[in-house]
C-alpha cells in the first residue's frame, strides 16, 4: 500500500471526535482501530463501495470507476438515492480495464481518454474518479491524471483514492468525507451567504427522505447550503464551508468531516436524526437554537416551536386510527446500528415493544442512548446468527422483523412479516410524514390476513 494512502487510513482511524476512539485508553488509541483484514472482510461492501455510496448522490457529477468492469457492476446504483433534477449520477461510467491494458501499462492513458470522453459528451459539473484494487495494485497515479485532466478540460476532476482492499464500507464512507474536505469544500463561494444556512452531513436522500424534511426547513426559512450528499449539486458541496451549523446524521461515517468543518471554518455541529416524531422535533429545535446562537433572527425559535406543535398535533391525529392496530406488537430490529436508538425510540413512541435490537455498527454513544431509551441492556446483541433469529421468530417472540434485505428470507421462512429499513428500502420514513408512512407499512404488514393462512396447518396436516 502506498505510504500516503497508509497515512490517510491511519488518520481516518485516529479521529479525536469519534466516540469509539475516545472510549479507549492512550495505549490502544496509539494502535488505532485498524484491524488486519481477513478474507471476506469486504463482504457487504468494500471501501471503494463505501466511498462510491457516499459520493454518488452528488447528482450532477459523473462518477467514473477506473477498474475492470466488475467493480462498477458491484457498486452501481445499489442504494435508492433520489434526485430532484439531474440523472447523470445514475449512469455507470468505467474505464473497463482489460488484462491487455494492464500488461501493456495503458491504465493511465485509458483513464485520461475516459475523462475527456465523459466531459465532452456529458458536460458534468465535475468528474469523480475512483481507484479500485486493481488500479491501485498496478500503481496507476490517478491523482496525477485527475490534475492533468482538470487543467486541460477546465472541469473539476476529483481523485477518490480509496481502493476496496483498504477496508470496510464504513472506512470508505469516512475517506469519502476526507476527499470532499481536501478537494471540494471551500472551492466556491456562495453569492449570498445567509444566517440560516446549514449543512446536512451523512444523509443520502434514500427513497426521497430528505424531501420529507426539507419543506419543514423551508417553512422556517432555513436553507440547506451544503448537502453531503443527498440530492446534492457539486456547487452546493463546494460551498458547504459557509454554512452556520452542521447536522450530522451518521457519526460513524462522517464525524471526521464535521469536526474538520468546525475546526477549520468554525461551523459547530450536532448529531441528530429525523426518524420518529420526538427526534424530528428535537433536531429542528437544535438547529434553530444553534442558528440563533450564531446570529439568526431571534424569532426563529418561537416560529420553530409553533411549527413543531402544529406538525406533532397533525401527525398524532393522523396516526390515531392505526395505533391500536400496532400497539403492543413485538418488533425484532436488526439494522446496521448507527441510528438504532432513533428507530427504537420511534417504535416505543408508537406503543410497540422492541424485543431485540442489534448494535453491530453502533458507537459507545449509540449504545448508551439505547440503554437510556430501553432501560436495559438485556435486549441488545451484536450479531445474531440466522438460526437464532429463525428460532426467535418461530417461537412467536416477535410479530415483525425490521432489517435489511439479507435477513428477509429468515423472516419469511419463519412465516413472520418483514420490513426493509436499510438503505435499499423503497419507502421513506423520515420526518413527521415518514412516521405516518412507517406506521401504515407496519399495519399493512403485521395485520395482513395472509399470515394467519400461512401459519394455519396445511390440509394434509389436519
Ligand atoms: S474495489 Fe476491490 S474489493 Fe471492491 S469491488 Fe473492486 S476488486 Fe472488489
Amino acid at each position: 500500500m502506498a505510504e500516503a494512502l497508509k497515512h490517510q487510513i491511519e488518520a481516518a482511524f485516529d479521529e479525536p471526535a469519534c466516540a469509539t476512539n475516545r472510549a479507549k485508553d492512550a495505549a490502544s488509541r496509539r494502535k488505532g482501530c485498524s484491524k488486519a483484514l481477513t478474507p471476506g472482510a469486504a463482504a457487504g461492501g468494500c471501501a471503494f463501495d463505501g466511498a462510491k455510496i457516499a459520493l454518488q448522490p452528488i447528482v450532477d457529477a459523473a462518477h467514473l470507476v477506473h477498474a475492470p468492469l466488475g467493480c462498477e457492476g458491484n457498486a452501481w446504483d445499489n442504494r435508492g438515492s433520489a434526485s430532484s433534477g439531474p440523472e447523470l449520477y445514475r449512469t455507470g461510467f468505467t474505464t473497463d480495464l482489460t488484462e491487455m491494458d494492464i500488461v501493456m501499462g495503458q491504465g493511465e492513458k485509458k483513464l485520461f481518454r475516459a475523462i475527456r470522453e465523459v466531459i465532452e459528451q456529458q458536460a458534468p459539473a465535475a468528474v469523480f474518479v475512483y481507484a479500485t484494487c486493481v488500479t491501485a495494485l498496478i500503481g496507476d497515479d490517478i491523482e496525477a491524471v485527475c490534475k492533468a485532466a482538470a487543467e486541460r478540460f477546465e472541469t473539476p476532476v476529483i481523485p477518490v483514492n480509496v481502493p476496496g482492499y483498504v477496508g470496510s464500507k464504513n472506512l470508505g464512507n469516512r475517506m469519502a468525507g476526507e476527499v470532499l474536505f481536501k478537494h471540494v469544500i471551500g472551492t466556491l463561494e456562495p453569492q449570498a451567504p445567509g444566517l440560516c444556512d446549514i449543512n446536512l452531513i451523512g444523509d443520502f436522500n434514500l427513497s426521497g427522505e430528505l424531501w420529507q424534511v426539507k419543506p419543514l426547513l423551508d417553512r422556517l426559512g432555513i436553507r440547506v447550503l451544503g448537502s453531503i450528499s443527498g440530492d446534492a449539486r457539486y456547487r452546493q458541496v463546494a460551498m458547504a464551508h459557509r454554512a452556520r451549523v452542521s447536522m450530522l446524521f451518521c457519526a460513524h461515517g462522517y464525524v471526521n468531516l464535521a469536526r474538520k468543518l468546525q475546526e477549520t471554518y468554525g461551523i459547530p455541529y450536532f448529531e441528530g436524526s429525523f426518524y420518529g416524531i420526538s427526534d424530528t422535533s428535537d433536531a429542528l429545535r437544535t438547529i434553530c437554537r444553534m442558528l440563533a446562537d450564531r446570529g439568526a433572527p431571534a424569532d426563529l425559535i418561537p416560529r420553530c416551536e409553533a411549527l413543531i406543535a402544529e406538525e406533532e398535533a397533525r401527525t398524532w391525529a393522523t396516526l390515531e386510527p392505526y395505533r391500536p392496530r400496532i400497539a403492543g406488537r413485538r418488533v425484532l430490529l436488526y439494522t446496521g446500528g448507527h441510528k438504532t436508538w432513533s428507530v427504537v425510540s420511534a417504535l416505543q413512541e408508537l406503543g410497540m415493544e422492541v424485543v431485540g435490537t442489534s448494535m453491530r455498527k453502533a458507537t459507545p454513544d449509540d449504545r448508551g442512548r439505547v440503554v437510556q431509551i430501553m432501560g436495559t441492556e438485556a435486549h441488545m446483541f451484536d450479531n445474531m446468527a440466522p438460526r437464532e433469529m429463525f428460532k426467535l421468530l418461530r417461537e412467536a417472540r416477535a410479530d415483525v422483523l425490521m432489517s435489511g434485505a439479507r435477513s428477509q428470507f429468515v423472516a419469511l421462512k419463519a412465516r413472520v412479516p418483514w420490513i426493509d429499513v436499510n438503505q435499499e428500502k423503497h419507502e421513506p420514513y423520515a420526518g413527521y410524514m415518514g412516521m405516518v408512512q412507517l406506521v401504515k407499512t407496519l399495519d399493512r404488514s403485521i395485520n395482513n390476513p395472509v399470515w394467519a393462512d400461512l401459519r394455519a396447518p396445511a390440509p394434509w396436516e389436519v
